[in-house]
């Protein structure tokens, strides 16, 4: 199976999404290649090509603040209301890019303007709150869902393959700094398998640790790149998050 091609424009979609309803994206990332600090093994988009925290062999392929704002404004002023979300998405870590807080201003302007009513969120696989003009753009949006696949640094490597300078306890604590986020965290068998009793234990101390106001969980619905993994039962799911739930004292939903 093929994985899903990469988004070409700065905005796509709505999608119906599982989890936000109607959602339209916003790619901050190139349009031609897949920027992320992650290569994780399930990603729909295939294997990361530019895997690195240091973007700047790519400052010529980022879209501009104002492209942005052009084209957001573009969309909503001809659909007002039209949507539930607009999301931060698309080829990569949104959080990448080298103006992330003042696109989150442009975002945040173009939806009180076009469409009151939809929530600003983002998907951010977590890596980049080392930065506080990152940290201080995260923190003006309406919803921040942010990944934590694993619960040992051993699965970490092996299920999200970071780039070499980001660290898995760096990345529990820098969570611990963001209020009211939504964790997400994706669990698969076959050549990876986070949803063994060990790891799942793990997993819910981290979570215990950084105290989200909620938990999503869900397994792959699409092609991924490595094509040796297999989608977790709605049974096994229903298990982890339920022991979860118990042991933390949030809601931890499955999707
Ligand atoms: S963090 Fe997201 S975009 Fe990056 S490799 Fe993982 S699934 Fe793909």
């Amino acid at each position: 199976m093929r994985t899903l091609k990469l988004k070409e424009g700065i905005i796509y979609g709505p999608v119906s999404s599982r989890r936000l309803g109607s959602s339209l994206g916003v790619n901050l990332m190139p349009g031609s290649y897949k920027l992320c600090t992650f290569n994780c093994l399930y990603c729909h988009f295939g294997w990361t090509k530019v895997h690195s925290r240091d973007v700047s062999s790519c400052l010529a392929d980022f879209p501009s603040v104002e492209q942005v704002r052009e084209a957001l404004e573009g969309w909503l002023s001809r659909n007002p209301n039209g949507v539930d979300y607009v999301t931060f998405s698309g080829n990569g870590e949104p959080c990448l890019h080298p103006e992330f807080d003042k696109m989150v201003e442009v975002v945040l302007q173009a939806r009180d303007k076009y469409a009151p009513k939809a929530k600003v969120t983002i998907l951010s696989n977590s890596t980049c709150l080392d930065d506080e003009r990152v940290m201080s753009g995260l923190r003006r949006l309406d919803v921040r869902i942010m990944k934590l696949d694993a619960g040992s640094e051993e699965t970490f490597q092996t299920l999200n393959r970071p780039c070499t300078t980001i660290q898995f306890q760096a990345v529990i604590e820098n969570l611990k700094k963001l209020d009211e986020i939504i964790i997400q965290s994706v669990f698969v068998q076959g050549r990876v398998d986070n949803t063994e009793e060990g790891e799942v234990g793990q997993w819910i101390q981290r979570l215990s640790s950084i105290k989200p106001r909620e938990v999503q969980i869900y397994s792959i619905d699409r092609p991924s790149a490595d094509q040796g993994l297999d989608l977790v039962s709605k049974d096994r799911l229903n298990q982890i998050a339920k022991k979860a739930e118990k042991l933390c004292g949030f809601p931890v939903k499955v999707f």
